[in-house]
């Protein structure tokens, strides 16, 4: 497929775009049919006088890769010079995270080069942060884009997330910060870890009680084992259960909110976190 739908769609998300030539015919070959988002940056040291450094190489290529090196470059200034609407070289091979399953990342994602040095300090080179305007325009994109790919945040990724050669871009960038933010832009709740403690159940079709005894109808039921968000722990009504007998009980806020006996989750009998307020 080609997205030459890409500049409309990012204008219509309010970012500043140049299309860069012929880009709705540049191409790195025929295999494109994108499900996400790599991000990644030049490590080119950009700057208001100079504000895309890297933007001729990433429409050219290198001696040892041929253009176009990206879908986008997103200069000092936050502004996306639009480079293919096709398959790009950007990405190598994924070794898949998230949403994006490993296999090969050209055809898997469109890519911004975000223009900035990033932490070249192990080469010795520049240390450079991403710019404001360049992290603020490059989520309104990736918000758009995903959303006409049909995908959500989680479809976001950067590149040092998907490489199998230890790429380390695009650096001084929290990942699920940026994916939060590209959330919120879409008008979705940004990923949230439930409060409380994670543990594991290991049994089967243990039930979540509303109140530390077995008196209660379940309010749900895990299936198989699990992660639980323990909040807290209280006596209550004694459970014996594959030899174990224990009488604490953990009040849990995920994936149901209830109480499930300890002596179905992992760990000692009594669990390193606080006592309930009675
Ligand atoms: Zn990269």
């Amino acid at each position: 497929m080609a997205i030459s739908w890409l500049a409309d769609v990012l204008r219509s998300a309010g970012v500043q775009v140049v299309e860069e030539g012929a880009w709705l015919s540049r191409s790195a070959g025929s295999s494109f049919a994108p499900v996400g988002v790599l991000w990644h940056h030049t490590a080119a040291q950009s700057s208001a006088s100079r504000p895309a450094p890297a933007l001729q190489i990433c429409i050219d290529g290198r001696s040892d890769l041929s253009g176009p090196l990206c879908h986008a470059l997103v200069d000092y200034n936050g502004v996306f010079h639009v480079i293919s609407a096709n398959r790009a070289n950007h990405a190598g091979r994924s070794a898949g995270s998230g949403p994006i399953p490993a296999g090969d990342g050209n055809t898997l994602m469109v890519g911004w080069e975000i223009d900035y040095a990033g932490d070249g300090s192990g080469q010795g080179g520049p240390v450079q942060q991403m710019t404001a305007a360049q992290y603020d325009a490059s989520v309104a994109a990736t918000a758009a884009v995903l959303t006409r790919l049909g995908r959500d945040a989680s479809s976001a990724r950067g590149h040092r997330e998907t490489s199998t050669t230890g790429k380390i871009d695009p650096s001084f960038i929290d990942l699920d910060q940026m994916r939060a933010d590209v959330a919120v832009a879409m008008g979705q709740a940004p990923p949230t870890t439930p409060p409380g403690t994670p543990f594991r159940t290991y049994a089967s079709n243990v039930n979540v009680r509303p109140t530390p005894d077995t008196s209660g109808t379940p309010v749900g039921t895990l299936a198989s084992p699990t992660t639980v968000y323990v909040q807290c722990q209280t006596p209550g009504q004694s459970v014996t259960a594959n030899g174990y007998t224990n009488d604490l009980w953990a009040k849990i806020s995920s994936p149901v909110a209830g109480y499930v006996n300890n002596v179905f989750i992992e760990g000692p009998a009594s669990l390193p976190v606080e006592a309930c307020a009675i």
